[in-house]
């Protein structure tokens, strides 16, 4: 199967699974694992936080953060096209209380003037705005990434409001490896991040929420309610260790990867249009004279070739560790055949 659907199907090395099976372990609920304490004060120094507590899941360390940040009735300010909006099963609202505020910002992004408009203020009759969040990179978008510049004034306006601001680092660090800005930049002014290990990193699992020591003081009390306290989570870290030492450079390869697809498919009959590749994902538009995407989906899986459906005449190809040229060049052609007979 040629697979471009998602990161969560990158198989992790060998050298990554002994990695894990034989690494030092301990009770790391209470801080006392060397395997994940090497990765948590690697990880908080990497994002430029105080502290970082490791959970199983990019949605969990989301959803921790929300309700850290916010009391039960005030908003959640994101972008329409988010993850916590779209793919977290309400998570605010059941976990929180909090209700979402969405903008609709331009390919997952959002200005520092739709920010002030969005945000409440004095009327005792409104809610209260608890919460703003980005998306780094825009996953919906394409993998757009924020610049440095807008997410600077993001964090300012919420600042100058006094609403505390989370970034949802899922693919941080596909922006951190195509723009060459450190995370720790790109983090500046956020009081909370999260960064996946499981999607261009490669891991089984595993997902780092980092802030301020009083903050992961309030994640860890909020991770341990919902039940994610993982009591040896030392052989995680430990292939969460190993990937930031080996599989960040190899980063480059899978956006090289994307570009050249997206250059190929934008030439294909049928084709409408390519999202601007920046990082690892490449949306593609359909002709809606054509036949819309989830028939596309289906005839490309007959011929072994897996993406997702993300809209009716729109899907989406990831690239990640082990896709190869030859992967991308079946695809392209694959797509002409079903476009195109
Ligand atoms: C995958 C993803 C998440 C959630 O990560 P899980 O580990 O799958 O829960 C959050 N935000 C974005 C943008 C993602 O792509």
């Amino acid at each position: 199967m040629t697979n471009f659907y998602t990161e969560a199907y990158a198989e992790p090395t060998k050298e990554m699974r002994e990695a894990g099976t034989y690494a030092p372990v301990g009770n790391s609920l209470i801080g006392d694992d060397p395997s994940t304490k090497a990765l948590l004060e690697r990880a908080a120094d990497f994002l430029g936080k105080e502290a970082a507590l490791f959970m199983s899941s990019g949605t969990m360390c989301n959803e921790v953060a929300v309700r850290a940040h916010t009391r039960p009735g005030q908003e959640v300010i994101c972008e329409k096209s988010c993850h916590i909006i779209n793919f977290e099963c309400g998570g605010p609202a059941a976990i929180s209380g909090a209700m979402i505020h969405s903008i609709e910002g331009d390919r997952g992004m959002f200005t520092a003037d739709q920010l002030s408009e969005a945000i409440r203020s004095g009327n005792p009759y409104l809610p209260q705005t608890g919460l703003v969040t980005v998306e780094q990179t825009a996953n919906m978008a394409g993998g757009a990434i924020w610049p440095l510049e807008q997410l600077r004034k993001v964090a300012n306006t919420a600042k100058q409001a006094n609403i505390p601001t989370h970034m949802d680092g899922a693919r941080l660090i596909n922006a951190v490896v195509a723009s060459g800005h450190p995370a720790s930049e790109m983090t500046k002014g956020y009081d909370s991040v999260y960064m996946d290990f499981c999607k261009a990193l490669n891991c089984p699992v595993g997902a780092v929420l980092a802030g301020s020591k009083e903050f992961i003081q309030e994640a860890w009390r909020i991770r341990q309610m919902i039940g994610g306290g993982i009591r040896r989570t030392g052989m995680l870290a430990a292939m969460a260790n190993y990937a930031l030492d080996h599989h960040v450079d190899r980063i480059n390869e899978d956006h090289q990867l994307a570009q050249y697809i997206g250059e190929r498919v934008g030439n294909i009959k049928g084709v409408a249009s390519v999202e601007p590749v920046e990082t690892n994902i490449v949306i593609i538009d359909f002709d809606p004279a054509g036949p819309a995407a989830p028939e596309i989906v289906a005839k490309l899986k007959e011929n072994n070739v897996l993406v997702g459906a993300f809209g009716k005449y729109r899907i989406r190809v990831v690239t990640f560790m082990g896709r190869t040229l030859k992967d991308g060049e079946i695809l392209c052609s694959e797509l002409d055949k079903v476009l195109n007979g």
